[in-house]
């Protein structure tokens, strides 16, 4: 029938009750250690403060979060806007916000005040949770603010941490919360045009749970210390640290961001054993890990968000032989991870493939122009289905109809075939979408930059292949004839307006965009012309 399912069963202790009435806080606080064990070890450490935080004080300060929260007028269905870096706050702010039936909407922390008011417009936030640090970037939002730690710069903000302090005000009533309903909305590009809010359900978020659950006990023991840079913003981040992994008792060193020497000295001063990273992280370590001896500790470094490449896997094997190294695969969309590896032979044994579907995702391989499945080996559009798929976009029933199917199936816009034995290969993407250090770049947001310049007639920017960064985005740009506009200058004017990691890095003058009969631009025609610009004259 051309559809693939996963190998893997879930065992009966990791499976959801069928409850309709459960949500994810409820979930992850079920699966905590016992409370003997829950008093002594830590799920949290702050790798710059070295503060820690036991499995007992984490479930304490969810609960007193959440009925402070509940105090503040936080209902149900209202939504959170949260902006912070990682930090030990982080998952307590996200467990509490999805005690209380709230929706959390998180978003990166450099994000410039624009793009951050287009996210809490859209969201329809309530509130905003903010670090003190960017507190400014709220200055021209009208929705009441309260800041993650107290500063005297906060002019007396209320802060999460006296709210956590002052033990529990008011206990969380009793709240009806349905699988069913939405426990977040993360920003994705999605296939085609700008970010749009992916509504994930707590059934979404308790399966990724119960999968991340799943994947730490088969790879990893409870001693195992995991390393946290991936941002929690991230449904990455997310799944990992801002709930999946207390579901295994784990401890976890969270590190505000990536910082190659600062991740060294992490994983020698707790031990790391279990490293969640993404492709230029492990570049990172091939071209500068050089003291070979700072990895010692580590088992296991997971690769996902962007293409991991079969050059980059050996030469890291070579360096690093004790280290094992396996690629997984997933989207925002599809709520996290839907491939991964569980056994390293499996993994050296099938080079550049992404792993195997996890449990509960089925998968089509299908021909985009015939719409039929694909036997193993045939290359086309990935399709995915199961019960960690999203609901729909936010608001944007066109894009929900043009990305799920009729019967839930989740058009991903990645190119891919799988092996007989089931391993997936993604060999290109066929949607918008650049990936700059494994976020999101979405092109239409950058040409819709582009376009407002006085003396731009028309742009098309398309991903660029990049060495450290996987993809970089570069910019096709017509300019009126007359005008004197040179290339610093567009890269200056986006770069005014848009987050760091979205700056246009390349720009090229050209007569005409080339553009399909319905207007559409013609990506891959530029793409292939960058590539190959002899040729394509
Ligand atoms: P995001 O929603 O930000 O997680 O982005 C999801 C997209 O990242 C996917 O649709 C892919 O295009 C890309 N991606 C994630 N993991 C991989 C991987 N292992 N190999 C290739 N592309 C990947």
């Amino acid at each position: 029938t051309g559809i693939y399912s996963s190998v893997h069963q879930l065992t009966d202790h990791l499976k959801v009750p069928t409850d309709p009435n459960l949500d994810i806080a409820s979930f992850v606080l079920s699966q905590f250690p016992p409370p003997h064990v829950a008093e002594l070890k830590p799920a949290l450490i702050d790798s710059t403060t070295k503060q820690q935080l036991t499995y007992a004080q984490l479930y304490r300060s969810i609960r007193s979060l959440s009925g402070g929260l509940y105090h503040l007028g936080v209902r149900k269905g209202d939504v959170v806007f949260l902006l912070s870096p990682n930090s030990l706050l982080y998952p307590i702010i996200c467990l509490a916000i999805f005690s209380t039936g709230a929706i959390l909407s998180p978003a990166n922390p450099i994000n410039t005040p624009s793009e951050i008011a287009k996210q809490v417009v859209d969201s329809g936030a309530k509130l905003v949770i903010s670090t003190p640090e960017e507190l400014h970037k709220f200055e021209r939002i009208r929705v009441p603010t309260i800041v993650t730690a107290h500063q005297s710069k906060t002019n007396g903000s209320l802060s999460i941490e006296e709210l956590i302090e002052c033990g529990e005000p008011h206990e969380l009533p009793e709240i009806n919360i349905e699988q069913s309903e939405t426990a977040a909305i993360l920003y994705s590009s999605g296939t085609t045009g700008t970010s749009k809010g992916v509504i994930l359900t707590h059934s979404n978020l308790i399966t990724t749970a119960r999968l991340v659950r799943w994947y730490a006990e088969g790879t990893s023991s409870q001693n195992d210390i995991f390393l946290g840079f991936i941002p929690i913003f991230h449904i990455y981040g997310l799944g990992f640290f801002g709930f999946g992994l207390f579901c295994s008792g784990i401890t976890t060193v969270l590190m505000q961001r990536f910082d190659l020497q600062e991740m060294v000295n992490a994983i020698e001063v707790h031990k790391v054993n279990n490293i969640p990273a993404v492709p230029p992280v492990v570049l990172g370590l091939v071209k500068y890990g050089k003291g070979n001896s700072s990895l010692s500790t580590v088992r296991r470094i997971g690769s996902g968000a962007a293409p991991l490449s079969k050059e980059l896997t050996e030469a890291f094997r070579a360096q690093f032989p004790w280290v094992e190294l396996r690629q997984g695969y997933g989207l925002t969309e599809s709520c996290g991870a839907a491939t991964a590896f569980v056994r390293d032979e499996a993994a050296k044994a099938h080079p550049g493939s992404c792993g195997a579907l996890l449990p509960t995702f089925r998968a089509k391989v299908v021909d985009t122009d015939t719409g039929l499945a694909l036997p193993p080996y045939k290359e086309g559009e990935l399709w995915l289905k199961g019960p960690a798929i999203m609901k729909g976009y936010l608001r944007n029933e066109e894009a929900t109809i043009a990305t799920l199917d009729k019967e839930g199936w989740l058009k991903t816009g990645d190119l891919g075939y799988f092996d007989e034995e089931g391993f997936l290969y993604i060999v290109d993407r066929i949607k918008e979408l650049i990936k700059h250090n494994g976020y999101q770049v979405a092109p239409a947001e950058l040409e819709a930059v582009l376009l407002s310049h006085p003396n731009v007639l028309d742009a098309a920017v398309i991903p660029l292949e990049d060495e450290d960064s996987g993809q970089i985005p570069m910019a096709y740009v017509v300019k009126e004839s007359a005008s004197q506009l040179t290339q610093e200058q567009v890269i200056q004017f986006v770069a005014a307006q848009v987050a760091p990691y979205k700056k246009v890095r390349r720009v090229e003058f050209i007569d005409a965009i080339p553009k399909s009969a319905a207007g559409k631009i013609l990506r891959k025609q530029l793409i292939l012309q960058t590539q190959n610009p002899i040729h394509s004259k």
